[in-house]
This record gives C-alpha cells, structure tokens and sequence, in this order.
C-alpha cells in the first residue's frame, strides 16, 4: 500500500484520501492486478497492453455516438431490445489500434459473427496447408478429407478471400 501511495503521488502528483477504496478503483480500472484478497500486482507490460488496444470508455461512448447507437451492419440498436459492441475494424492481433476512426458500432450477433469468421479463416488456412501436406506426401485419404471441408467453404462462400488452389 505505501508503495502505491507513492508511486501515485510522484505520478499524478495527488494523495489518496482512502487508500483502500483508491486501490480497489485502480483494480477495477485494470491499472493492478488483484492476486487475492488484500494482495494486488503492478505489471507495467499488462497496463501497457491494455491501454494501447483497448477502447477507452469515453472512445466507445463516441464510436456508439458516431453510429447512432446502432449496428452498422443490421442497423439495430437498443431501442429494438439488443447490447452494442465497440468492435476494432482491424483487429487488435492484425495490428488495429485503439482509435475512434478504427472502431465501429455491432450488435451483439455481429460482433459474435465476426469473432466466429476469424474462426472459420484460421479453419480454412490450416486446411490449406493440410491439402497441400498430403498433395505433396500422395495421401490419398487425407487428400479427400480436406478437400471435402474446403469444398463446403466454398459451396456455402465462406471466407471467399483465402484463395485455395487445388
Ligand atoms: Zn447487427
């Protein structure tokens, strides 16, 4: 607790008033890391993450605001009963960051929808490779296994962009 009396007042020049209450903010807030009860971590390379990628309230507030509180794909919203997303155009892991301009409004089905796409791609990816594998060995077996599943890829035009060369 002393060192992070300190370590907040050589920061932001403010004292607690209620270390307690103060150190129980900075826990919510994802500023510590609650190890057990009484016992927090300070981990610079988490704090760091977080605040890099992550949407700041007052960020998805604007992006929600932008949109109109609606999905930008269906068009609904909570007036129809559903939860809004902040979702980054280009995800966090493909180097998206945390700015108005890279965030857009989904529902919650969309937003799930396209957590369950980036599925499907690393699906279609490995499946790739595998055909390739067995191409290349002449396993005949696996060869019409994964033929078959990138067969129904395309057949239902999922992830139409990952190109398969058969
Ligand atoms: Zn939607």
């Amino acid at each position: 607790m002393d060192w992070v009396v300190t370590e907040y007042k050589k920061r932001t020049g403010k004292v607690f008033r209620d270390p307690d209450r103060a150190i129980r903010k900075l826990s919510q807030e994802g500023q510590l890391i609650k190890i057990s009860k009484g016992i927090y971590k300070y981990d610079p390379d988490f704090i760091e993450h977080k605040e890099l990628e992550d949407f700041t309230e007052a960020q998805k507030e604007a992006i929600f605001k932008r949109d109109n509180y609606r999905c930008v794909i269906c068009g609904k919203g909570k007036t129809d009963g559903v939860e809004i997303h902040a979702d980054h155009i280009r995800p966090k892991d493909l180097g998206g960051t945390a700015t108005i301009e890279n965030g857009q409004t989904l529902c919650a089905q969309h937003n799930f929808q396209k957590k369950n796409y980036k599925q499907t791609e690393t699906g279609k990816r490995m499946f790739i490779r595998l055909y390739d594998l067995a191409k290349s060995t002449n396993d005949e077996k696996l060869l019409k296994f994964c033929k078959a599943v990138l067969e129904v890829y395309e057949k239902n035009d999922i992830n139409g962009h990952i190109v398969w060369k058969r």
